[in-house]
C-alpha cells in the first residue's frame, strides 16, 4: 500500500488552502502529499459557482469563525493576490436601505462590523450615495470601502502552484470514498477499491463533507453535521453596468439578498438568491425565478431595462443548518473534538469561505496540531 504524509480530499479554494498550508508547515522529508480531486479539473465546485467578492466581514455574529476568519482572510488575500499578481480589485461596496423601514437594519449592521474590528464603513445619505452611484435608488447607504473582487481560477491555480512547488501533488479523477482509523494512519479508500495510508487527512469535500465523513470508521456520527443544500441562482446584465460599486441590499435571512457583483472586466451579475434543494447537483438556473430579480433589483436601480438579464450560473451553499433554523458558523473540526489524531474535518464552508480561504488553511494546520482529547 502507498504510504504518504498527507492528503486533503477535494481541490476547492479551501483544500487547496488548507494543503498548502499544510505542506508549508511541514519539513522537508513529511512533505509527500496529496490532494485528491474527484472532478477532472480543480475548482469544479463552489469554488467556480460563487459571486467572487472578498468580503470586508460585517455581517457575521461577533467571536464567530465567520467573522475572524473572514476580517484576517481579507487582508492575506489582499496581501497574497498583490504578490502573486492575481487579478483582483478593492472596488468597495454600498450596502443600501431602500425604505425608511430599513434604516435600523442599515445600524444594525454598522455596529455588528464595529464588533467584528470591520472600522472603515461610512453612513451615506442618499444624496452622498447617489453621488456616487448616480443610477442608485436609496434612502441612506453604507459604504465599505475594503470590499473587493478576485479572479478566484487565478487564485487557485497560485495555491495549487505553492503546493506543487513545496513537493506536494494534486491527482484528479480521484474520488474517496471512505476512510478507516488505525494505530499506522488513516487508511484512504479510493471509489476504484485501491487503498493508501496517510498520517493526517483534511476533509475539504465541500457540499459532500458530512456525507463522505459519514464513511470515516471510527469518527462518531455525533460529530457530523447533517448537510442541507442552498442553490444561489445568479442573472447577469446584457451590456454595461450603470455601477461601478458593487451593491448589497440589506440581507435577508439566508443569504445576502439579491445583489450586484462585477467581474475584473465590468461585467455585472445579480444573485445570488435563496433556492432551498434536496441535491447538490440541482445546479441548473432557476428560470421561473427571474420575475422576482427584476423586482428586487428594481427596488435599488429602478431603471434596469426590460429583457437585460440572462440566465448566468447557480451555485448550492453547503448548509449545516436547516432552513428554519439560524445560520451555523464555519465548523473547522479536529482531533481536539473528535479524538481522532490526524483529522481535520470542514463543514459547512459556505460564504464567506473563498475570502477567508488562507486563514481557513492556517486553522487547519492549527486544528491538526492540537492534541486528540
Ligand atoms: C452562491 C454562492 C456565492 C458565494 N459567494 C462568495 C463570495 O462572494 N465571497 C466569498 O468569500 N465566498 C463566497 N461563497 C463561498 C465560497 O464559494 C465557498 O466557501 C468556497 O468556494 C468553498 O470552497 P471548498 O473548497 O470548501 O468547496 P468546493 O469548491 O465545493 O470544493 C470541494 C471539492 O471537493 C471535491 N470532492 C467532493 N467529494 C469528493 C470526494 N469524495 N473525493 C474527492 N474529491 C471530492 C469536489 O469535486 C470539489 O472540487 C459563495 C458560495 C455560494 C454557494
Amino acid at each position: 500500500m502507498d504510504k504518504v504524509d498527507g492528503v486533503v480530499i477535494g481541490a476547492g479554494v479551501v483544500g487547496l488552502a488548507a494543503a498548502r498550508a499544510c505542506i508549508l508547515a511541514a519539513p522537508p522529508h513529511a512533505r509527500d502529499w496529496l490532494v485528491l480531486e474527484a472532478a477532472d479539473a480543480i475548482g469544479t465546485g463552489t469554488s467556480s459557482r460563487n459571486s467572487e467578492v472578498i468580503h470586508a466581514g460585517i455581517y457575521y455574529p461577533q467571536g464567530s469563525l465567520k467573522a475572524r476568519l473572514c476580517v484576517q482572510g481579507r487582508e492575506l488575500l489582499y496581501a497574497y493576490a498583490q504578490a502573486r499578481g492575481i487579478g483582483h480589485r478593492r472596488c468597495g461596496k454600498l450596502i443600501v436601505a431602500t425604505q425608511d423601514d430599513q434604516l435600523p437594519a442599515l445600524q444594525a449592521i454598522a455596529q455588528k462590523a464595529q464588533a467584528n474590528g470591520v472600522h472603515d464603513l461610512q453612513f451615506l445619505s442618499a444624496e452622498q450615495a447617489q453621488r456616487m452611484e448616480p443610477a442608485l435608488h436609496c434612502v441612506a447607504a453604507l459604504h465599505s470601502p475594503s470590499t473587493g473582487i478576485v479572479d478566484s481560477h487565478a487564485l487557485m491555480l497560485s495555491l495549487q502552484g505553492d503546493f506543487e512547488n513545496a513537493g506536494g501533488c494534486v491527482a484528479l479523477n480521484s474520488p474517496v470514498a471512505g476512510l478507516r482509523f488505525t494505530p499506522q494512519g488513516w487508511i484512504v479508500r479510493m471509489r476504484d477499491g485501491s487503498e493508501l495510508l496517510a498520517q493526517q487527512v483534511v476533509n475539504a469535500a465541500g457540499l459532500t463533507a458530512p456525507t463522505l465523513a459519514r464513511e470515516f470508521e471510527g469518527l462518531a456520527d455525533r460529530h457530523v453535521p447533517p448537510a442541507y443544500f442552498a442553490k444561489g441562482n445568479y442573472f447577469t446584465l446584457s451590456g454595461k453596468s450603470p455601477f461601478s460599486h458593487l451593491i448589497y441590499p440589506v440581507p435577508e435571512a439566508a443569504g445576502l439578498g439579491v445583489h450586484l457583483t462585477l467581474d475584473l472586466g465590468g461585467q455585472a451579475k445579480f444573485g445570488p438568491d435563496v433556492q432551498w434543494v434536496d441535491s447538490p447537483q440541482d445546479l441548473q438556473v432557476s428560470l421561473a425565478n427571474e420575475p422576482t430579480f427584476y423586482a428586487e433589483v428594481r427596488k435599488y436601480w429602478p431603471a434596469l431595462p426590460e429583457g437585460a438579464l440572462q440566465p448566468g450560473y447557480a451555485g448550492i451553499r453547503p448548509k449545516i443548518a436547516a432552513p428554519h433554523q439560524a445560520a451555523s458558523d464555519f465548523v473547522i473540526q479536529g482531533p481536539a473534538t473528535h479524538g481522532l489524531a490526524g483529522l481535520v474535518n470542514l463543514f459547512g464552508i459556505e460564504s464567506p469561505g473563498l475570502t477567508s480561504c488562507l486563514a481557513i488553511g492556517q486553522a487547519v494546520l492549527e486544528r491538526m496540531q492540537a492534541q486528540a482529547v
